[in-house]
């Protein structure tokens, strides 16, 4: 049963999804400064403020007027989970209804946030949660945004968020102009003040995206989900492949790489018994032997009603062993709130299950 997004909640429209022209002229035809669109701006972003009321540097006026035509946060939490890791995983309701998935790990001294750009995914990776029901829309510059908000609300009010990894829901490249918005908006000293060389951009693999991301010349750095070291793998894996192939992805990371001085992560999922003999191992050093590559290996984290398997802690073992003695740099990803779902897309699909079940 396919679940219909809950609409009855009408929202009023979210600020940070406002274009600055339009709150301009907002401010404009009520005698007000300009100055104040960055004042309330800010007060979201960078001040924690989470309704109008809390802006007291505003006019009381102002504040009540603000608050009959937009709203600070346009997000609802609908969900919010605690590990024992502490993680904290939140489920975001959108205004129309739809749900997505954001992430904050938690290790000191680091601050990590994991954040989805798009309802779904239409890549199809067939071990993955967020594509099983397909991509159905990008998400707006603001709700890339609030995630980060929302996230960077959760920590102690002397704390913030230090890095970024854009490894939540959707294939980030597919929603570019309005990621790179939102980032630049994050990094600034009146946002969230993270620097690009602290946001790790993840993709499938899109060939032309991946050279426009090196042609803005930011310090991005990026992750390749390669999860396969030959095209007719590769494509039972990750169904885009047939278009692109490894060649053309591989070509556009060098070029990456050449643009931004910035080593390319390739990431491998490891399968158990599909990707991750030694014979892979030695073909994927192979593949990347005389790049300045590193290679971050992700046990497959169980995903129910997909037929999947994690490694084998052996497995594991000769798979890194055979990369390592290749030369290649290789981490295994450590498993961070698990208990609570933190694979992409899980929980928006566990609760969306619940739902359905009620609803019969
Ligand atoms: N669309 C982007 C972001 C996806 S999420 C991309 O393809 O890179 C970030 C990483 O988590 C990707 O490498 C993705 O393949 C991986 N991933 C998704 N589901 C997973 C699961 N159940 N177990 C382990 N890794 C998973």
């Amino acid at each position: 049963m396919q679940l219909l997004p809950d609409v009855s909640v009408v929202s009023k429209p979210a600020l940070l999804d406002q274009p600055s022209d339009a709150l301009h002229s907002w401010f404009g035809e009520r005698g007000q400064p300009l100055l104040r669109v960055k004042q309330i701006r800010r007060r979201v972003l960078a001040g924690r403020a989470e309704s109008f009321e809390q802006m007291s540097d505003l006019p009381k006026e102002i504040r009540g007027e603000l608050a009959e035509h937009f709203t600070p946060l346009g997000t609802h939490i609908e969900r919010h989970l605690i590990a024992s890791d502490d993680t904290h995983k939140l489920l975001l309701k959108l205004h129309d209804g739809r749900t997505i998935e954001c992430v904050l790990i938690q290790e000191a001294p680091r601050r990590t946030a994991c954040i989805s750009t798009q309802v779904g995914c239409g890549m199809g990776c067939v071990f993955c949660a967020s594509g099983i029901n397909g991509v159905v829309r990008n998400l707006t510059t603001g709700e890339i945004l609030e995630q980060l908000v929302r996230l960077r609300n959760l920590t102690p009010v002397d704390g913030r968020l230090s890095n970024i990894v854009v490894m939540g829901m959707g294939e980030p490249l597919a929603n570019l102009d309005s990621l790179i918005e939102a980032l630049e908006i994050a990094g600034h000293k009146d946002g969230l003040g993270i620097g690009a060389r602290h946001i790790t951009i993840s993709t499938v693999g899109l060939p032309v995206k991946m050279r426009a991301l090196a042609d803005l010349g930011k310090q991005y750095h990026l992750a390749v989900s390669l999860h396969a070291p030959n095209d007719l793998l590769r494509t039972r894996i990750v169904p885009t492949n047939s278009k692109t192939g490894i060649d053309d992805i591989l070509a556009a990371a060098d070029y990456f790489f050449e643009k931004t001085g910035r080593q390319v992560t390739y990431e491998y999922v490891l399968l158990g018994g599909l990707n991750d003999s030694p014979r892979e191992a030695r073909e994927l050093a192979t593949l990347l032997q005389g790049r300045k590559a590193h290679v971050n290996l992700i046990p497959f984290n169980k995903v129910e009603g997909l037929p999947y398997l994690s490694p084998g802690t052996d497995a594991q073992t000769v798979f890194i062993d055979t990369l390592r003695r290749a030369g290649i740099s290789v981490k295994v990803r450590k498993r961070k709130g698990s208990e609570i779902d933190a694979a992409c897309g899980q929980l928006r699909r566990q609760v969306e299950q619940e739902l359905a079940v009620a609803a019969i």
